[in-house]
């Protein structure tokens, strides 16, 4: 009983392995059984079933107006026109900060500015081009101009299929920008930039920044744009975070509005 006891001891202090120790065989069978009892911890108790958490709020579409030029929701598309188009001027444009390429000096609404800002810094962080502001708030009148200029040269309908009509454009509202780099070697007027380090890296983290690529390639029917690369639009982080999530791509289609391949008349 003694040398079991030995052995016992050894096991229990987790020495037995390095002494050396050679119970007799009769011993054998016991100090197996010391070391099991004495190595293998209490069964432990029954997990506590955790509860479950709580089921997310449903996102709620309505929280913001899809129709006021003033709200970060709103639809502008071939068949939704800014409403008082020719008038309406965004309530809190800025001039983006300093350390944002911006060659043109275009402006964007506040928060759309902000988030801009921390995604020009996340894109250099992360991937390590230096992203450039290339087209952001543009009033009507620009866009008369803006929009002539392609009818001059493509005629109407090549027009549309590049540059809104006036009224219809998304810049008017503030909220969207033409993103271009340094790096790239790309234009405003080829899909170039879409196959692009920051390009790439726009397309799947801008929803992290509340902007979302809003003519994707494949949704040409619904938007009525060709696939524009470098044209995101701040909605905010909860809807583009949501669209993320859900993979609907476009406000129309997460919003359940018709799509808007054409204008009206
Ligand atoms: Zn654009």
């Amino acid at each position: 009983m003694v040398a079991l006891n030995v052995v016992a001891q050894q096991f229990q202090s987790g020495a037995a392995a390095a002494a050396g120790a050679t119970p007799s065989a009769g011993a054998t069978p016991a100090s197996a059984s010391a070391s099991a009892s004495a190595s293998a911890p209490a069964s432990p108790p029954p997990a506590a079933v955790a509860p479950a958490p709580p089921a997310p709020p449903a996102f709620n579409r309505g929280a913001f107006s899809v129709d006021d030029p003033n709200s970060i929701w709103v639809v502008v598309d071939k068949l939704r026109p800014i409403t008082d188009g020719a008038t309406f001027v965004p309530p809190d444009l800025v001039d983006l900060p300093s350390d944002m390429p911006d060659p043109l000096g275009y402006m964007l609404r506040a928060d759309a500015a902000d988030a801009l800002h921390a995604m020009f810094a996340a894109d250099k962080a992360e991937i390590g081009t230096q992203l450039v502001a290339q087209s952001g708030y543009r009033d009507y009148e620009v866009q008369v101009r803006a929009y002539q200029h392609y009818k001059d040269a493509l005629g109407v309908a090549g027009a549309d299929q590049t540059s809104a009509r006036p009224g219809f454009s998304e810049h008017q509202t503030g909220l969207a920008m033409d993103i271009m780099d340094t790096s790239s070697g790309c234009d405003l007027e080829t899909p170039c930039f879409g196959s692009s380090p920051s390009g790439i890296w726009l397309a799947a983290n801008a929803y992290r920044f509340g902007y979302i690529l809003r003519y994707p390639a494949d949704r040409v029917a619904v938007t009525g744009y060709e696939s524009e690369p470098w044209h995101f639009r701040f909605v905010g982080v909860d809807l583009a975070t949501e669209m993320h999530t859900t993979g609907v791509s476009t406000l129309e289609e997460f919003f359940g509005l018709p799509a808007a391949p054409g204008y009206a008349g």
